[in-house]
């Protein structure tokens, strides 16, 4: 089939139309990063009143630049979640009325199922398989026994990676979003610092950074006190080793024990330049565990990626009504 798919969950206004999960025809990513930098974070009631703005134009571009019409168009997708409630709804509405008007299904999208299939429009997922999301809401190790199937073996027990990356930045007075900053700076940075790294319990898959995150904000505090010069490159550089030497942990031991055919590493913070390089070290691509990572525009939010996850919602044969609503904390099954 041959689908629209729509996702407003945070502060990305985007649509994309793919056709049989795989073929991309068009990926149109409204950014709202410039508006919403000034207030350091994501503001929801704004994010929602600019998704309002943006949601027309976004869908036209989106159905002129595939140059299709809705007669060509065999379903409307939309992320029903999780994330936040007001921007989810823009969405929703907007999928439900065009689901209505032109009286095609409707296929409800889990957001993080989205950031998983974002792999289906670069490769062939090979099952079982083991996905690695690391997002700003999200640090999740997620295992596919097959296609449409997910269970969730790990999870953050605090903050999510991408969330510490931001407040680590916030405090390094770096703009919001604080992730690609980190990721600049750290290139040009030593690892000088030794930051924990939260190892947990011998055969837990969880994650937890709230510990590195104090330890990094405490190490920047007390030098600022002592009126020590504080290099930021080093900083995150140092921060950014210890996240990193965590999930690539967490993924190799993962993959063994479920023996996955394949890693799928991808969310926001898989568009990082250290994750992406340490784990193609650690997975090189010639024994058994293929590595697939979504170019940056794919990991991050965008709804190609919807697209691709609707798929298999269409193969499942799950279906919508018009009292489809968002769903703020929707967990994945
Ligand atoms: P979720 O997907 O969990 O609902 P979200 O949609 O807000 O959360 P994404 O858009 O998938 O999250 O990812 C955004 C996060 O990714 C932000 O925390 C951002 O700082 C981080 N990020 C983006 N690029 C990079 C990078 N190069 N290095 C590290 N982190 C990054
Ligand atoms: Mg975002
Ligand atoms: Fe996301």
């Amino acid at each position: 089939p041959r689908i629209l798919a729509i996702e407003t969950s945070c502060d990305e206004t985007a649509a994309a139309i793919v056709e049989g999960g795989k073929t991309l025809l068009s990926n149109v990513v409204a950014s709202q990063i410039e508006i919403h930098k000034r207030f350091g974070g994501v503001v929801p009631e704004v994010a929602s009143r600019h998704h309002v703005e943006n949601m027309t134009a976004v869908i036209e571009e989106t159905m002129s630049s595939a140059h299709v019409t809705y007669e060509d168009l065999d379903a409307i997708a939309v992320t029903e979640g999780p994330g936040l409630v007001g921007a989810l709804l823009v969405g929703v509405n907007t999928a439900k009325a065009l689901a209505y008007a032109h009286q095609r299904p409707l296929l409800p999208v889990h957001h993080i199922a989205g950031h998983i299939h974002a792999a289906d429009l670069i490769a062939d997922i090979k099952y079982p398989a083991m996905a690695l999301v690391v997002s700003g809401g999200h640090t999740s190790l997620i295992y596919m026994p097959e296609r449409g199937e997910y269970e969730v073996i790990g999870e953050t027990r605090d903050d999510a990676v991408g969330e510490a990356y931001d407040k680590v930045a916030r405090t390094l007075k770096l703009p919001y979003p604080g992730g690609p900053e980190i990721d600049r700076l750290a290139a040009n940075g030593e690892v000088t610092i030794d930051f924990p790294r939260a190892w947990l319990e011998a055969d837990s898959y969880d994650f937890s950074f709230s510990g590195l995150k104090s330890s990094v904000l405490n190490y920047i505090h007390n030098a600022n006190q002592r009126k020590e010069e504080v290099i930021q490159e080093n900083v995150a550089a140092s921060f950014q080793a210890s996240v990193v030497d965590v999930l690539v942990e967490r993924a190799q031991r993962a993959v063994s024990a479920y023996q996955a055919q394949q890693l799928i590493v991808t969310g926001g913070v898989a568009a990082n330049h250290a994750l992406r390089e340490a784990m193609g070290k650690t997975f090189p691509n010639d024994g058994d565990v293929e590595l697939v990572i979504p170019p940056l525009s794919l990991c991050t939010d965008n709804a190609a990626m919807i697209g691709a996850a609707a798929q298999v919602v269409w193969e499942k044969d799950v279906r919508a009504g018009y009292d489809l609503n968002g769903q703020p904390g929707l967990a994945i099954k």
